[in-house]
Parts: C-alpha cells; structure tokens; sequence
C-alpha cells in the first residue's frame, strides 16, 4: 500500500465499519461455525508474492466474518461484555497510526503525561483515595500478579527479587470461593504454590464470610504459615457478589496483610456515588484493579491499577539498562517500572476520547440504566411461576434459570442447559451461564453502550418463548 491506496482502502475501511456498526444486530450474535471450519478455508502455508488488498479484504468477509460472535451487539449480554464506544474505536484508529510505544517518558512524553492525568481523573470519577498512584494495564489479570509479587516483595524486603525463595516462609493467599480465576494462575505464576491459595466459604449472597477468613488466618499461623495476601472481590465474575470489603479491611489490617480489590468489572459503578456502598473501606485496600475495557466503552485492552505504596510497586518492578537510561528519569514517570512488559500501548488516548466524548454525567446515566434494567429483569423473573433467581442484583448482572418446581435438581441442570444451547444457537441474544450452588445458572448482563430497555424486554420474550417450546 502505498500513501494514496492507503488513504482509498482506509476510507472504505471507514464506511465498512459504520455499516457495520449500524447492522451488527442483524448478524446471529453467537457465531455458529464448527470447530476447524474456518482454518480449513485458511491456506496452510503463507503466500510468497504480495497480494493486492482487495482481494485480502474480501477473504476477510468471506471467510473471517462467519466464524466472529459480534461483541459489539447491544444483544451480547454473555460473559462480561467488552463494551467500546465510537469514541473509543476512532481513538484505536489514531493509536494504530501512530504506533507510539510509551514504555518511558522519552519515548513519546505525551503518551505518559495524558496517562497520569488520566489515572487521576479516573480516580476521581470512581471515588479512590486520592494518595494513590496508578497505571493503565492490559489486563487485570496482569495487574493482580503485580499486586501478589509487589506484597510478596515488601514482605521480604525484596529478597525473593534477590535470592530467589530459599529459606523463605511458605507464604498464604487468601480470596473467596467466588473469585476470579485470575488469582489461581497468579498464584502459580508468582511462585507460591496453588496449594497455597486458600478458598474463603462464601454466604448466601456469595460473598466472603469475613470470619472464615479471619479463622483460616488463625490457624494458618497456628500451623507455621505466614499470611500475606487477600484478595476482595468488588463484584465476582459468576454472580457480581460484593465482598465486604470494610471488614476484610480490618483483619487485612490487624494481621499487616496486603489488601487487593479486585473491581475488574463493577468498578464501573462506582461512578455513581450511590454505588459506593461497595467501595466502604476502600481506603485500607493496598492496590485496586479495574477494567475500562469491560463496562466502560473503552475498546480492549484498558485496564486500570492503582497502588498505595508505589515506591514497594517500582522497587520490585525497576531495572534500568544503559540503553533505557534518561536525563529525566528521577522527575518523570517511566511506566516500563510499573507492570512486567517493557513496551506498552498509548492506552489513555482512547480512555481520554471515551470520558470527554461521553461527559461524566453521560456515563453515569448509562451505567444507571443498565442497573435499572437489571433490576426490571429481575422484577419480571420473580413474578413468573416458572423462574427464579439465582442470586442478589447488586449491578447489571441477573442469575436465574427456569423452574417449574415438577422435576429433580439434576434434571432442572440439564433443562436449563438445553435451554441455555437452544437460545444461543437461534442467534438473536447470547447469553452464558455458571454454576451457583451446583445449580446450573443462566447469565444476563446489559452493558452495551447503546442497549435500550426494548433489547432487554424483547431478550426477555425471548427466554419465555423458547422456555415454553421446550416445556
Ligand atoms: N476479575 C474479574 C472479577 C473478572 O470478571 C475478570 C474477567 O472477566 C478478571 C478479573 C480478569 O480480567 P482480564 O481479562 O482483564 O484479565
């Protein structure tokens, strides 16, 4: 491609996703390939000669298209939906053309001063402590393993970073049963042993129960194991059970123990103020963690950390090569010290473009109304005879499944399942499901950008309807 073909393709390109974007209802939500069906259209080796783009193009339509489930559909309420925004989406336009690498101040000065506004902006927005520092991650994933090696490092005084594990205590996490799986390969990742990772029985609402925590501490130390590290889930991936973080807190506190709230998801309410009940006791947290990239239109990847102690978070993170040295390094922020990667993306650019496109009062009104809807799914499940919930609404997650109170527990699982298989398979809403209670859960979660309450009323008819075909 040259300048001028570039310049043709990209306005095509352009027009191509606004069309796009204006029929992705129209694509069945859940892509229905079998598995293989799409490599086998792939050829097996590379092509040798340079192809025209067109051409390209076209094999991207013709045989990329089908095997794609369209996130981007307002009817995707599967998993935690990525939800981005056009904003967003022309943001990822300018940082694909500009190709910075922000891995220090020097190597692109903008890319890191917008970033730290950012991270303050946004820790205004969610109500955080205001002495803490912060930087944008690709995942929260990698952002709770920088909280597990940073804990793991302030604890020893960072012999682990200079000696490896030997004459080391065996060190003890600690989360809910409810907890993102994240934290189980963080675990192995970081060198403490799965074993090591101690499950906290939940309550009815599945959140933590603080004084199982505070007795599986007890005995950890009765039994020669040091406890370092907690991680409270500010909305969990099955159900968005909220722990309760004020009193995770304290035994955080009377035990000197390393406090990470994990918020990858319903962070995304705590913009609005009356969400803030789930965020009590924030302040005694050590590090926090939350995605953009999933409930706040902010295009994948974009995931926010913060920490209290930045200086335990730089020492166990810093190396500096002669080739990464600069005259500014003591007075600037140089990101590579604050993650594992050295090269990171202009993330804050498509952050800046969502906040300022949307206005805080715009988002807050978003994410209330997903809320609400929630809420008005909930309502129409309880009044029906034939379905329940599963578990508290706490943001725009809903947990129910069929139950015409006739048949055993065992086949109520296998009902909603087929259930579950017959609405994805017909295309129109895709949803997915999780196990509470052994009881097969059926998933519901709003939080597309542009949902209004005719996806969720018309996603509910569908449920009905299909429930009622295979009655
Ligand atoms: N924590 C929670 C509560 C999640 O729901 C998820 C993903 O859904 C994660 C962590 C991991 O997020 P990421 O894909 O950014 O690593």
């Amino acid at each position: 491609l040259n300048n001028q073909s570039f310049k043709e393709e990209a306005l095509k390109l352009v027009n191509w996703m606004t069309q796009y974007l204006e029929e992705v209802e129209h694509y069945p939500v859940l892509s229905n390939v079998k598995p293989g069906e799409i490599a086998s259209e792939i050829p097996d080796t590379y092509p040798e000669e340079a192809e025209k783009f067109q051409k390209l193009f076209l094999d991207f339509e013709e045989k990329i298209m089908p095997g794609l489930t369209h996130w981007e559909s307002p009817n995707f309420f599967a998993y935690f939906p990525a939800s981005k925004s056009k904003a967003s989406i022309l943001a990822e336009m300018l940082t694909a053309t500009l190709g910075v690498q922000g891995m220090v101040w020097a190597t692109s000065p903008a890319a890191t001063e917008l970033e730290d506004k950012l991270m303050i902006w946004m820790q205004q927005l969610l109500g955080l402590p205001q002495a803490w520092s912060g930087s944008i991650q690709d995942t929260a994933s990698n952002g709770t393993l920088n909280a597990l090696l940073t804990a793991r490092e302030k604890a020893t005084n960072y012999q682990i970073n200079q000696n490896g594990f030997r004459e080391q205590p065996v060190f003890r996490i600690y989360c809910s049963e409810q907890a993102h799986s994240s934290i189980d390969k963080n675990v192995k990742i970081a060198g403490f042993g799965i074993n090591n990772l101690v499950k906290i029985e939940v309550d009815e609402s599945f959140a933590l129960i603080p004084e199982k925590l505070e007795e599986a501490i007890k005995s950890d130390i009765e039994a020669g194991y040091q406890p370092l590290f907690v991680m409270n889930a500010l909305g969990t991936t099955g159900s968005t059970a909220v722990d309760p973080l004020e009193k995770v807190g304290a035994i955080c506190q009377k035990y000197n123990l390393w406090l990470h709230v994990d918020a990858a998801y319903s962070g995304a309410a705590l913009i609005i103020p009356e969400f803030r009940w789930m965020s009590k006791g924030i302040e005694k947290a050590d590090s926090f963690v939350f995605n953009p990239h999933k409930w706040l239109f902010t295009n994948f990847d974009c995931s926010l950390y913060y920490v209290k102690d930045k200086q335990a978070l730089i020492n166990t993170f810093s190396i500096t090569p002669e080739y990464l040295k600069t005259e500014n390094d003591d007075i600037v922020n140089n990101y590579r010290d604050w993650h594992i990667q050295l090269g990171r993306r202009f993330r804050s650019l498509k952050l800046w473009f969502v906040i300022r496109s949307f206005g805080a009062k715009k988002l807050r009104t978003i994410i209330q109304q997903h809320c609400d809807w929630a809420l008005w799914l909930k309502q129409q499940i309880d009044e029906h005879n034939d379905f329940e919930m599963l578990a508290p609404v706490s943001v725009n997650l809903v947990c129910f499944r069929f139950n015409n109170r006739k048949i055993s527990e065992e086949a109520l699982n296998s009902f909603n399942e087929k259930l579950l298989k017959n609405i994805n398979e017909a295309g129109k809403i895709y949803m997915t499901h999780t196990k509470l209670n052994g009881k097969y859960t059926i998933r519901w979660v709003g939080g597309h950008p542009e949902l209004t309450k005719t996806h969720v009323e018309k996603a509910w008819q569908i449920v009905l309807d299909h429930a009622c075909k295979l009655n």
